[in-house]
């Protein structure tokens, strides 16, 4: 069994998904973070919001893709995401 963060395991569950079917991005520390609909850039490479964007069970979401998706978390422009967990669990670090 994989040690998945608990937000994986959700939409695992939500949507019946099998742990050898999970695709688990992880980016470099200097990357860009984008909308996991459209690809929109979100996340500078410094970890601040370049726009609003909405932390959601299902990923990081923009403005124009959140529809009536729950948002856990709204980060406005300019907001400092560096510090919040789910954006260090996503870097690669091997
Ligand atoms: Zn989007």
């Amino acid at each position: 069994m994989k040690n998945y963060p608990e937000h994986i395991r959700k939409v695992q569950r939500d949507f019946d998904i099998p742990d050898e079917d999970v695709i688990e991005v992880k980016i470099g520390e200097e990357e860009v973070r984008v909308c996991d609909y459209c690809n929109t850039v979100l996340i500078d490479e410094k970890g601040t919001a370049v726009q609003t964007a909405y932390l959601t069970d299902y990923g990081l979401i923009c403005g124009g893709c959140i529809g009536t998706t729950k948002q856990n978390i709204a980060y406005l422009e300019g907001d400092s995401v560096f510090h919040e967990r789910w954006y260090q669990e996503g870097i690669d670090r091997d």
